[in-house]
């Protein structure tokens, strides 16, 4: 195993409270940490370290654990462009849209699928993300959902059934033989690659009680189960994720107070997606409320073809501190730790002794400038378990 020195990082974000200035971020000054194989082996003051086969100069730069972005829909075909120009001009998002990509998608080659994850995994990488959720969900098929997780698995283990993401057309009239399909032979198909069950609890996807049926039939299937819950209106579908245990209730962008009463008491986590909003001049998620009431936060690209085609965690960490009022610290660590809380990992999100070796080097002096410099590349060099990526 080569073991690494990362020397003079004028800012190193742990993400441990018990390290460096005892925040939530534990951020160290003039530190250095030491990679072993694919792990962090020694962290400490700058110029103290052990010896090491190869050594990086930070020369004063922040170092970010690798953002864990845990929502994304990459297995797709197609753009939806025109969509998102006709919305700019003024007609709102609603769930069908969907349908276009699934038609696309099923017309697909397994090759042209594959190269559109590589294209958008690369582009991920490069902002410093070093963990990625992708979802299956534009086929709605037996074979064509078991398909886009075969493909997704190729590039992660984070890998998230979503049958339930729309009724696909051919169920139209009759939506309860769909759910029967996504929890009996597509779940069936399904579960050979896939970690985790998502569903779309929204009016014009699945009701309160199908989303229930549809995780929990995935829950008795092995998977973990997360929610698309209460994104263009009130609705049940925070409720559904407290009640079956879910990792994480996705979009959070119209809760109450009880809502968010349920989400910290049953631990489930918040995962914010401004990006959304963004791309759909929508109304933004009360994140302060949600902190406030002592939820878990994490923030996500929710990269798709439709309502948010950004790959960008940056993007997403400068909108949560200018649209959501997110201290800048607050974003980097929901962007990071909270994103890793989703999807109930401890070895990344974190930079200590014994966590997987996934790091950002900044362009920049503090994490801060993520936010501070909207739209500026300010992410240098990237590694995952200790191998440098970007
Ligand atoms: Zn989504």
């Amino acid at each position: 195993m080569v073991s690494l020195l990362v020397d003079h990082v004028g800012e190193l974000v742990t993400n441990d409270s018990t390290s460096g200035d005892g925040s939530a971020l534990g951020v160290v000054r003039d530190a250095a940490f030491v990679v072993d194989g694919d792990r962090v082996a020694w962290l400490g003051d700058s110029g103290s370290a052990p010896a090491t086969d190869e050594q990086v100069d930070a020369a004063g730069a922040a170092v970010i654990p690798g953002f864990v972005d845990s929502h994304s829909h990459l297995v797709f075909a197609g753009d939806r462009a025109d969509e998102f120009t006709a919305r700019m001009a003024g007609r709102p998002y609603a769930a069908g849209g969907i349908q276009a990509t699934v038609a696309a998608t099923r017309a697909a080659t397994d090759e042209a699928l594959r190269h559109t994850v590589a294209r958008l995994v690369g582009e991920m990488t490069r902002q410093g993300t070093t963990t990625i959720e992708i979802k299956s969900g534009y086929a709605l098929t037996v074979g064509g959902e078991a398909r886009s997780l075969a493909i997704a698995a190729d590039f992660t283990h984070e890998t998230t059934y979503l049958g339930g993401h729309v009724v696909a057309a051919e169920y139209a009239d009759d939506p309860a033989g769909y759910v029967d399909l996504v929890t009996g032979p597509m779940l069936e198909s399904a579960t050979a690659h896939a970690r985790w069950i998502d569903v779309f609890c929204e009016r014009g996807a699945f009701d309160a009680d199908q989303a229930r049926a549809i995780l929990r039939a995935g829950i008795a299937a092995g998977l973990g189960a997360r929610i698309h819950a209460n994104q263009l209106s009130p609705g049940p579908g925070v409720t559904v994720a407290c009640e079956v245990g879910a990792a994480a209730a996705d979009h959070c962008t119209f809760t109450t107070a009880e809502d968010r009463d349920n989400l910290a008491a049953a631990g489930v986590v918040a995962t914010l997606l401004p990006g959304v909003e963004f791309s759909t001049r929508s109304p933004y998620p009360d994140a302060r409320a949600l902190l406030e009431t002592g939820v878990t936060v994490a923030l996500a690209t929710d990269c798709n073809p439709g309502s948010c085609y950004t790959t960008s965690m940056p993007l997403c960490v400068a909108l949560a501190v200018r649209e959501m009022r997110m201290t800048p610290a607050e974003a980097l660590w929901s962007a990071t730790a909270g994103g890793a809380a989703a999807l109930r990992r401890d070895d990344v999100g974190r930079l200590t002794v014994g966590s997987r070796a996934d790091f950002a080097v900044l362009a920049a002096p503090s994490y801060v400038h993520l936010a501070y410099r909207p739209g500026v590349p300010l992410v240098g060099a990237v590694y995952r378990a200790g191998r440098r990526l970007a």
